[in-house]
């Protein structure tokens, strides 16, 4: 099952991802960064199908996806 991990230190709550996931299971969350932003969260994880238009759409790069063990790092460089 894909894993979406988010960098909370790099969110800057902009809701982008929320409005980019297809099976509407990202949201956010009340938990504040040290920036001051609430953070993205996913809020039911069995239900990604590993699209990876979250992780897209990030501007911030602070999503990242893990399927089976690897890790990708989208537009990390
Ligand atoms: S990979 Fe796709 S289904 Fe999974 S959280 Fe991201 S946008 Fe949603
Ligand atoms: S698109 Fe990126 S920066 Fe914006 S809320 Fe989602 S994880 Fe945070």
């Amino acid at each position: 099952m894909p894993q979406i991990l988010v960098d909370k230190e790099r969110c800057k709550g902009c809701e982008r991802c929320v409005a980019a996931c297809p099976q509407e299971i990202l949201g956010m969350s009340r938990e504040m960064n040290s920036k001051g932003y609430f953070v993205a969260q996913v809020v039911e994880p069995k239900r990604c199908i590993g699209c990876r238009l979250c992780c897209i759409t990030c501007p911030d790069v602070a999503l990242d996806m893990n399927i089976h063990g690897a890790m990708y790092h989208y537009f990390s460089y």
